[in-house]
């Protein structure tokens, strides 16, 4: 993955999901239960292209609706989630993505 530069700027998409989970062990969190995730995902590039933010709107719907919205995650983390999200979104542009995802209003994980 490229390095990214100071020049370089993120486009930022915001969606909302709802899933469950399960974090084996946890005492609380052992039990199924559903987060409202929110979904930060920032599209790096240079700041003299552009990238349609439709575009930005169609792959990153396309992934949640497709594979995480009104799903069961299993044993999937807000951490391996962020990760998963990552990888695909990435590969998906072809270029860095970062990843900021919000399980509850207070915490979240962020990808470097
Ligand atoms: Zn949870």
């Amino acid at each position: 993955m490229s390095k990214l530069n100071e020049s370089d700027v993120a486009r930022i998409y915001k969606r909302e999901f709802a899933a469950a989970h399960i974090i084996a062990g946890h005492p609380k969190c052992g039990r199924q239960h559903g987060h409202n995730y929110s979904l930060l995902a920032r599209v790096y590039g240079k700041s003299e292209e552009w990238l349609d933010f439709d575009e930005i709107k169609r792959k990153v719907d396309g992934v949640i609706d497709e594979r995480y919205d009104h799903r069961d995650l299993g044993n999937m983390t807000c951490e391996t989630l962020a990760r998963q999200l990552q990888e695909q979104l990435s590969n998906l542009f072809k270029t860095r993505v970062k990843i900021e995802l919000w399980e509850t209003g207070k915490f979240g994980v962020e990808t470097l």
